[in-house]
């Protein structure tokens, strides 16, 4: 016996379900599972994505049995609608549709009107029925047909209509007579059999199976292996194709197509949101060809499809309101209505912006269809990501306004303030993006489709002439989470004269353009941009707007949620309070180098470093120290209350020294030495590989005075701080560690003056740890050791990959995106701990420094604390805390509740 291959859905029940989207794919199993919950769907089956493995697997023979599976399921179709698959007197005419497990916005093609030819057409005109239709109908398949299956150009396809048009004298398809389009079908035909070398197939069956194996075929087309790549899909779940009865929206003004979400997927407001076509096909409205109608009425009160549609409409927010309350979550939705009469096409789980999926998860919870820690399932870091990206400054928005280069507005699509270049195609578009350096690019183009994903990529923003909320462009500009505004219909694109008209005014390639993808608008030139409203809401004591209150009910979930703590990276008293505005509890790493290059302070640590003897260099030390205390007192006051964990000095000396020109004759005129000993003094300096050379505790150990006075500002200002009634958390940290004996040495030479600073301020400190980075390979590997001379650990990771991999860091651009390129590496560890290598480093400095000392603080202070995955690993590791810059903190608390919900890192779909 051979496995099943097909499943049937349709006539109030389905074969498959919902839960077996790697099986069915997500179309497949929205389909079944609508079926089950006897929402009209027009009947079909779905054909495994085991067959489609098969398929490649075996240079494209069929699994046993599944040519009897699909007859049988036809069969059982032609029975419910009482037609037949190309019988002249009842025909079935059918969809042959791709669907992954995970969608994939345009990657596959659909093909529909399968099982008509034109003995049936003219089969049907003969028994009376509507000519223009059926020439439609036909014309149509051939396009899709001759464009998926037989790789005839669109173009060529599209060029023959333009030129009926011309000769007819109308300007849209709908105007063409049943003549016209009969010539337009027999032109496709001769271009196909010119083309291919084959006339198109009349038998349906063969249609039938050549759009089965286009399905399969596209699978491993070049459009579908980059989607695969960006989004980091395995290549080996295969597609499910989907055969289904066909319905017309494009057979009369009684007839419609459109997409609805269940709700407003740009804001999230608890309202069906939609738009529809009136007397169209499916491909209408998704390919942005023809801007489509809101289903809601106007600002006016008029149009929408409870005045066209009464009936339908009503049914499809009763549908709607089933299907969210099923799937528990906002549903994306295609119908079709025929002669008044709703059929639904696809349900999915829909895509949204930040503002929306935090709105929706927060409106979900209250109103009892999902729990909180489900709500941090909705919520994905990227999501916060976008809500706290800047908008544009509001004096240069009025100024620009202003002067009037506010130039149109289109539909906001995607949240968020860019400016940019111009490009007007994809390729140019990345181009730009890579020769300028990363100077930022606007895509703007009359409308997106697959190919241009990589150039979507590249740009900071997307805008396009054409299209609505649901068009390609918007789809995916919401899964990346970049600004963009649609259906700009006041904007022109040239892209052979590489220009772009809007409000009058011509811009070239290259040129700026902004645009806000929340308010719709586009603006000439560049424009600063401000904080983000929930930013305002947060450092600022701005009024919560409703989305910024919504950001903060998520976090406060996320707080009753995780484990992990979370601290930021913070130099200074600014940081710091931006910090804790944002969540921080505490300082995970404080770098003491960044005070040194304060205006008023680098000339004495200039004196400090060229200094002749020891007592030179313990004055200007002296000098210092009260500079660096006050510092540290600023800090701990805006973190009073949390630890604060201090680095002491890390960075080799040479990168505090002028290299020559005007700023070493200062130096030396301030130390009243000829230029050239200070030159040859910092040439002295210079290392061959300063990274891995004298730096860290090696300067420690080399020039003990510089961290003598760094431990004592740091006990002098925590004793004042406690003094005035604070309560300091003090945490000094030695980095570069990679033997037992340095960190022993230095901790007694910290130990000694804390106390000594104690002693002489006549204070007990309450708390003060001391603790070293793990950032060399060597002390992971004798953590236990290094542990006995350590209260915490804190894991910097990026010279922890650095010398892990042996990288460096500064250079590793020139090879990195390559070896992501070509699958070497499976993404940047740099960007995302490694969890194999590195990771193995982190776990086994956890075992043994824990197995020393059972009350060991672990940390990670390295750029991966801000980023989700690294946090999932940080989390499962069992470090105590992560630490990441102050802005990423909202993210991490989320991040960290996550990993604890079991929601993963998150990302595309
Ligand atoms: P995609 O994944 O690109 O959205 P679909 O398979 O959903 O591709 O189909 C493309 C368009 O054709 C959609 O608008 C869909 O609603 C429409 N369509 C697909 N099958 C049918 C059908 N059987 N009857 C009417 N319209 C259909
Ligand atoms: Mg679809
Ligand atoms: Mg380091």
């Amino acid at each position: 016996m051979s496995s099943k291959y097909v499943y049937a859905f349709g006539g109030g029940t389905a074969e498959g379900a919902a839960s077996q989207k790697p099986l069915l794919g997500g179309k497949g199993a929205g389909l079944a599972e609508m079926a089950r919950l006897g929402v009209p769907v027009p009947p079909g089956f779905t054909i495994t994505t085991e067959a489609c493995i098969h398929y490649q697997r075996h240079d494209g023979a069929y699994p046993d049995g599944l040519r009897d599976q699909v007859a049988a399921a036809l069969a059982r179709v032609e029975e419910l609608q009482g037609r037949r698959f190309g019988d002249p007197e009842v025909p079935l005419l059918v969809s042959v549709r791709s669907g992954a497990a995970v969608s994939m916005p345009g990657m596959m093609d659909t093909v529909l009107n399968l099982g008509l030819s034109r003995a049936i057409v003219g089969a049907r005109i003969a028994a009376g029925e509507d000519a223009r239709f059926l020439w439609d109908a036909y014309r149509r398949l051939l396009t899709m047909y001759g464009d998926v299956v037989l790789g005839v150009a669109h173009r060529e396809l599209e060029k023959i209509l333009e030129a009926t048009r011309d000769q007819e004298g109308v300007a849209t398809d709908p105007e063409l007579s049943a003549g016209a389009l009969e010539r337009v079908a027999e032109a496709y035909e001769a271009l196909i059999e010119r083309q291919t070398g084959a006339p198109f197939p009349q038998d349906p069956q063969d249609q039938l199976w050549g759009g089965i194996n286009a399905v399969f075929d596209s699978w491993d087309n070049q459009r579908a292996r980059d989607y695969r790549r960006l989004n980091h899909l395995p290549d080996d779940m295969g597609t499910a194709v989907n055969v289904q009865t066909m319905v017309f929206g494009n057979r009369g003004p009684r007839c419609a197509t459109g997409v609805a979400f269940t709700r407003n997927p740009a804001t999230g407001d608890a309202d069906i949101y939609g738009e529809y076509l009136v007397n169209a096909q499916g491909e209408d409205v998704v390919a942005g060809t023809r801007t489509p109608q809101s289903i809601h009425p106007d600002d006016q009160g008029a149009g929408g499809m409870a005045e066209d549609f009464p009936h339908a409409f009503e049914e499809l927010q009763g549908v709607a309101r089933t299907l969210e309350a099923h799937f528990r979550d906002m549903q994306d939705l295609e119908f079709t209505v025929e002669d008044d009469t709703l059929y639904m096409l696809q349900t999915r789980t829909g895509k949204r912006t930040g503002p929306a999926a935090v709105r929706i998860a927060v409106d979900m919870v209250r109103e009892k269809l999902i729990e909180e820690s489900e709500g941090l399932v909705r919520v994905e870091p990227r999501h916060l990501v976008q809500m706290l990206a800047p908008e544009f400054d509001l004096d240069e928005r009025q100024k620009a306004e202003q002067e009037g280069r506010v130039l149109t507005k289109g539909l906001p699509a995607g949240p968020g303030a860019a400016s940019g270049r111009i490009a007007l195609d994809a390729d140019r578009a990345l181009a730009m993006a890579q020769e300028r350096g990363g100077t930022p690019v606007l895509l703007v183009r009359e409308e997106t489709s697959p190919e241009d994903i990589v150039g979507m990529h590249a740009s900071v923003g997307i805008l396009t002439s054409r299209g609505g909320m649901t068009s390609h462009a918007a789809v995916v500009a919401r899964g990346l989470g970049k600004p963009c505004i649609v259906g700009a219909g006041d904007l022109s694109v040239d892209e052979e004269r590489g220009e772009v008209t809007v409000g009058g005014r011509t811009f070239q390639e290259g040129d700026a353009l902004s645009i806000d993808g929340t308010s719709g608008e586009v603006i000439a030139g560049e424009l600063a941009t401000r904080e983000s409203q929930v930013l305002r809401h947060l450092l600022e004591g701005a009024e919560a707007t409703p989305g910024a209150a919504a950001f903060v009910e998520v976090l406060a979930w996320a707080d009753r949620a995780r484990r992990l703590r979370v601290r930021a990276n913070a130099d200074t008293p600014d940081d710091a309070r931006a910090a804790r505005g944002l969540g921080a509890q505490g300082i995970g790493l404080c770098r003491t180098e960044h005070m040194f290059f304060a205006e008023d302070r680098i000339m004495l640590v200039r004196r400090m470093i060229l200094a002749s003897d020891a007592a030179d260099r313990e004055s200007a030390l002296e000098r210092l120290l009260p500079m660096q205390q006050s510092d540290f007192e600023g800090i701990f006051d805006a973190m009073d209350g949390f630890p604060v964990t201090v680095r002491l000095l890390d960075p080799p000396l040479h990168e505090f020294l002028p290299h020559g020109g005007k700023a070493l004759e200062d130096v030396a005129r301030d130390m009243g030495l000829p230029a050239d000993r200070v030159a040859e003094k910092a040439a002295a300096l210079g290392e061959v590989n300063p990274m891995l050379g004298h730096r860290g505790c090696r300067l420690g150990l080399t020039a003990p005075e510089i961290y003598r006075m760094q431990v004592e500002a740091i006990v002098r200002a925590a004793c004042v701080r406690q003094k005035a009634g604070g309560r300091v958390l003090p945490e000094i940290m030695i980095p570069l560690v990679g033997t037992e004996e340095e960190l022993e040495i230095l901790r007694a030479l910290a130990e000694e003056t804390a106390a000594r600073v104690q002693e002489e301020q006549g204070v007990t400190l309450e708390y003060l740890l001391i603790g070293t980075m793990i950032e060399v390979p060597r002390a992971a590997l004798v953590a236990d050791k290094v542990a006995r001379h350590a209260d915490f650990f804190s894991f910097g990771t990026n010279d922890l990959t650095q010398m892990t991999y042996g990288y460096s860091r500064d250079d590793a651009g020139r090879f990195l995106p390559s070896y992501v390129e070509q699958g070497i590496l499976p993404f940047d560890p740099f960007a995302r701990l490694d969890p194999d290598g590195v990771g193995q480093l982190v776990r086994m400095a956890v075992e043994k420094g824990r197995a020393t000392k059972s009350d060991l603080h672990l940390g990670i202070c390295g750029e991966h604390g801000g980023d989700p995955d690294s946090i999932t690993f940080c989390d499962q590791a069992g470090l105590d805390y992560v630490s990441c810059s102050p802005y990423r903190v909202p993210v991490a608390r989320l991040a960290a509740a996550r990993s604890t919900v079991g929601a993963g890192a998150g990302g595309e779909d």
